[in-house]
């Protein structure tokens, strides 16, 4: 039998390439190899953004970012977290089996406190990876394609499974997160994340146009002044970018750089072409289901079918062990 895989995106908005290069690609990658399963986790928004207006349209712009990229809603069943009541239901029993003090300790919960300055937390948000480890382990999902953020909220899910296997009896697996190299690409402005709220992205739908704008005014190494000065491309993001967009030159931009042969300009030029011919495919396929958002829905809509069937099964499961029958 395949593994299963649960992994799914906040929808706050269109996507950006860190949201492509740290999950997306390998949800792809992997949809052959596993049985995936893909959730819009709309009840996450509200973790930092209590109005609810956007919710809708960023599901679907994301969705189609996810068709666009390459999902496959035949293999990937692709549904809302709001739609499946199990959801809320297992958070609710998994809330009694992890302690504050463990919430408290979270990275990527006080990194987002810090980001976002957020002044005083809201139960919710404390306790998102616990809602986090509901929407995987309804799943019983034992692989979780995530960026590098997500992983101590992997270990919470590991931690909750053992624990409920350990008082009940063995109901669900512990799932390992799984990375891509890049698990944590750097914004545009250096930032060590790119991140929608830090405004420092490349969107996924973003024209060539825009790529190069935003590309021309990124972050470089800051003792390169002046364009034949050596450079560090350890230090630039824009290489980092490179690596990733265009690993057939790599070699030859990191010894201009170096040298001080290569400028900036050429050289975040150079990237732009790359980052836009990956781009393009994606852009092409974008336009296609934006003219055909009601196949987007169905899309959804039997996504929400399959999903809730895996949830009833893992519910009458749960309910039985606990002796709620
Ligand atoms: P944003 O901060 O841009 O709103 P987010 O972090 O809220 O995005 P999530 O829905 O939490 O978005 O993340 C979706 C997935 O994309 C997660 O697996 C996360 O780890 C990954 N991801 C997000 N940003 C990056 C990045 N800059 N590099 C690598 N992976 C990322
Ligand atoms: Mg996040």
């Amino acid at each position: 039998m395949k593994k299963r895989i649960l992994s799914g995106m906040r929808p706050t908005g269109k996507l950006h390439i860190g949201h492509y290069v740290g999950a997306l690609e390998n949800w792809v990658k992997l949809q052959e190899e596993y049985e995936s399963y893909h959730l819009i986790a709309d009840y996450h928004v509200l973790t930092t953004n209590l109005s609810t207006d956007e919710i809708y349209n960023n599901s679907i712009e994301m969705v189609i970012d996810w068709l666009a990229s390459g999902l496959d809603h035949l293999k990937s069943p692709i549904f809302r977290q709001s739609q499946i009541k199990e959801h809320a239901e297992l958070f609710l029993i998994y809330s009694m089996l992890i302690t504050t003090a463990r919430l408290e300790r979270n990275p990527t919960v006080k990194e987002q406190v810090r980001d976002l300055n957020i002044e005083n937390v809201i139960y919710g948000h404390l306790g998102y990876p616990v809602l986090q480890a509901a929407d995987i382990l309804l799943y019983k999902g034992e692989v979780v394609p995530v960026g590098e953020d997500q992983v101590p909220h992997v270990e919470i899910t590991r931690e909750i499974a053992r624990k409920f296997n350990l008082q009940y009896g063995k109901v669900f697996p512990e799932p390992e997160p799984k990375l891509t190299i890049f698990s944590r690409l750097s914004g545009l402005d250096g930032n060590a994340k790119m991140s929608k709220s830090l405004n420092n992205t490349i969107l996924l739908s973003d024209n060539s146009a825009e790529v190069s704008n935003k590309l021309r005014k990124a972050v470089t190494d800051p003792q390169k002044v002046r364009r034949n000065d050596p450079g560090r491309p350890d230090v630039c993001l824009v290489f980092t970018y490179h690596k990733k967009f265009n690993p057939e030159e790599i070699n030859e931009i990191e010894t201009g750089c170096r040298s001080g042969n290569l400028g900036c300009v050429d050289c975040k030029m150079k990237c732009s072409a790359k980052i836009n011919s990956f781009l393009s495919p994606i852009l092409e396929k974008r336009k296609y289901y934006e003219n055909n958002i009601q196949e987007v829905k169905e899309i959804l809509n039997a996504g929400e079918i399959k999903a809730k069937k895996v949830a009833k099964e893992t519910m009458e499961e749960v309910h039985e062990a606990m002796k709620l029958g």
